[in-house]
């Protein structure tokens, strides 16, 4: 089974993608760390991405598809991709691409969360830069404020995490990503999840999601 988890920044994706590869074994891929991480190795992806990205604004469809196609190219088995599709293109190309591996159509996990709620988390967040995994000062703090608990390396707060960008990234979802809310639903493959509980529960409720639908497959 391949997973995509939809919805706004900061409803949780990145936190629930991380907890699940542990528990589902499913492989994961979140296009934000990727580009970061060609941002960091100054690969001409890297350099094409930077601006949009401080800017709040997507990428664009071609760059990130490409980027995908060689990412999923390489994998066997179910993928957990979180932040991509971001457009009703990218989730066409996605199809196309597992259709052409002979696996189904990926399911959709919506992360339903008031907007209103998404400044205070992202505000509060503080990133692993090296493994992705993120802390929140007030719902999810390390056990030494800056330093992962895991690891013992530095935690950082994302250059696009302040208030304008955090704006400028809300627009941008409502108005290039929330379409595939319309799109998996009308196809049947939308699952939807109170991204507003605590980290657990959340958890819990992907869970049930993910093997109901297992079982569904199956019958
Ligand atoms: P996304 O990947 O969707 O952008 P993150 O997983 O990075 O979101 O979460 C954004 C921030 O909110 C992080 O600081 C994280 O610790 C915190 N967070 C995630 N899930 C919850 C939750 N269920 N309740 C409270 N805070 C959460
Ligand atoms: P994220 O870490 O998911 O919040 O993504 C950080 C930034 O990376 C976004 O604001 C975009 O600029 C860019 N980005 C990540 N995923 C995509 C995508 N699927 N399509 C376009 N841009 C993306």
């Amino acid at each position: 089974m391949d997973v995509v988890f939809l919805g706004p920044p900061g409803a949780g994706k990145g936190t629930q993608a991380q907890r699940l590869e542990r528990l589902e074994g499913l492989v994961q891929f979140s296009t934000g760390d990727l580009l970061r991480e060609h941002r960091t190795a100054g690969t001409p992806l890297g350099r094409a991405a930077q601006d949009y990205m401080d800017r709040g604004e997507l990428v664009p469809d071609a760059l990130i598809i490409e980027m995908m196609e060689g990412e999923l190219d390489r994998t066997n088995g179910g993928v957990l991709l979180d932040g991509f599709p971001r457009t009703v293109p990218q989730a066409v190309a996605l199809d196309a691409l597992l259709a052409r591996k002979g696996r189904r159509p990926a399911i959709a996990v919506l992360f339903d969360i008031d907007l209103s709620l998404i400044q205070e988390r992202l505000e509060g967040r503080w990133t692993n830069p090296r493994t992705g995994r993120v802390y929140h000062e007030r719902f999810a703090p390390p056990r030494v404020a800056g330093i992962d608990d895991e690891d013992g390396g530095p935690l950082i707060q994302r250059d696009d995490d302040t208030a304008e960008t955090i704006r400028k990234r809300l627009v941008v979802y409502r108005e290039q990503t929330e379409p595939l809310v319309a799109y998996y639903r009308g196809q049947g493959r939308l699952y939807s999840v109170d991204a507003t509980q605590p980290v657990d529960v959340v958890s819990a409720e992907i869970e049930r999601v993910l093997h109901r639908r297992t079982g569904e497959r199956r019958a």
